[in-house]
């Protein structure tokens, strides 16, 4: 079969669940992860053909987008800060803004040389792991609730050659921080009950719920207790960097202004206030 004519039939299959673009895009996503063929290839030699198990193995993964279940998960990895980072459903797929956040802190601490960095709410471990190899004196800790998260976490680690000291630990429960860090740095679960009507299938089937959702009542839960733990458990250049939920800016902003900390806030790359850093007066 050509593999011309596959591509084809994700177009016809998928034009009413995605825009054109995107769908040409994960479909060369995929023949580039299973194959190493990428559009390039395929322009230059149209009538390339694919063989029975290629072609049966784009079909399943057709069939998976039918159902909206998100490429990276397909493919099973993604690309963070130019790093590779193994994704399932344990752990929230690593998003772009979370790049700007990681930007934030290297702007702030290019010459960080031994400093202590606590990374809460880890997840696929793509923050601990982006600042560990641009920060590679630095002593990096990271927090999350999930051990099924923690040891996909562990595993990209490993690929990625970082050395990070993970710890199974619900932060609402942590009375106190063992201090003296130079960043804390958390993107916390944030989005309320109320938005999920905002949400697309791709996450709201497949992104873990326990990294997302907040009650509508008190959705700064997890940025009101770091920002109190680390009160006391920062250095005193030490900083807090938050990504935070973009229509709770202003608010998240004056809590931690509440408990002391000066405060700047960020747009990410879509225009929407989603970075908050503090530190202490
Ligand atoms: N930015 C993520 C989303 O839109 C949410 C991340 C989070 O809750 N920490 O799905």
């Amino acid at each position: 079969m050509k593999l011309k004519a596959q591509k084809e039939i994700f177009t016809k299959s998928l034009e009413n669940e995605y825009p054109v673009e995107e769908v040409n895009s994960f479909f060369f996503m995929l023949t580039e992860a299973f194959f190493k063929i990428n559009r390039l290839n395929l322009a230059l030699n149209p009538e390339l053909e694919i063989d029975k198990s290629q072609f049966e193995k784009l079909e399943s993964a057709l069939a998976r987008l039918t159902n909206h279940e998100p490429i990276q998960h397909i493919i099973g990895e993604t690309e963070f800060f130019g790093l590779i980072f193994k994704v399932d459903r344990n752990v929230l797929v690593p998003r772009p803004e979370t790049e700007e956040l990681i930007e934030w802190i290297l702007e702030d601490f290019s010459e960080l040389e031994s400093g202590r960095i606590l990374d809460i709410g880890t997840g696929s471990g793509c923050i601990a792991i982006a600042l560990a190899k641009n920060l590679p004196e630095a002593q990096i800790s990271a927090i999350d609730i999930s051990e099924k998260a923690l040891e996909i976490a562990k595993i990209n680690a490993e690929i990625n050659q970082a050395k990070i000291n993970f710890i199974q630990e619900d932060i609402l429960k942590t009375k106190a921080l063992n201090g003296n860090w130079d960043i804390i740095v958390s993107n916390p679960p944030y989005v309320r009950e109320l938005e999920k009507k905002e949400m697309h299938r791709n996450v709201l089937e497949y992104d873990p719920p326990t990294a997302l959702y907040v009650k509508d009542e008190n959705p700064l839960i997890f940025y009101e207790k770091i920002t109190k733990l680390a009160k006391t458990a920062l250095n005193p250049d030490g900083k807090i960097y938050f990504e935070i939920n973009q229509y709770l800016a202003e608010e998240t902003e004056k809590m931690m202004q509440k408990y002391g900390f000066n405060t700047e806030l960020r747009k990410d790359l879509f225009g929407n206030f989603r970075m908050l850093r503090g530190e202490i007066n």
